[in-house]
């Protein structure tokens, strides 16, 4: 991942990670141009949005799905399920 300082542009490492909590992490950076800026700064590396779910996600969806379904029902889903194998 590239940070580059927000007061001259030159590339900058990261020195340290703060784990704020598991969505937002803040990065300490120093800008390399040391001669000429020498920044160090905290940028926000924050979670945006779900593409595709979670297999975890997944699993527990479907489990709450079915646990909530009459049995018989169930046992009709999980024997179309099967044929598809
Ligand atoms: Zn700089």
């Amino acid at each position: 991942m590239q940070i580059n300082c927000i007061k001259c542009g030159s590339k900058s490492i990261i020195t340290s990670r703060k784990e704020v909590d598991p969505k937002l992490v803040q990065l300490y950076c120093a800008c390399k141009n040391v001669e000429h800026c020498g920044h160090t700064f905290v940028m926000d590396l924050a979670f945006s949005h779900t593409i595709s779910p979670s297999a975890m996600d997944r699993r527990s969806l479907l489990l709450d799905l079915l646990q909530a379904m009459p049995d018989s029902e169930r046992r009709e889903l999980l024997r179309l399920a099967d044929q598809h194998n």
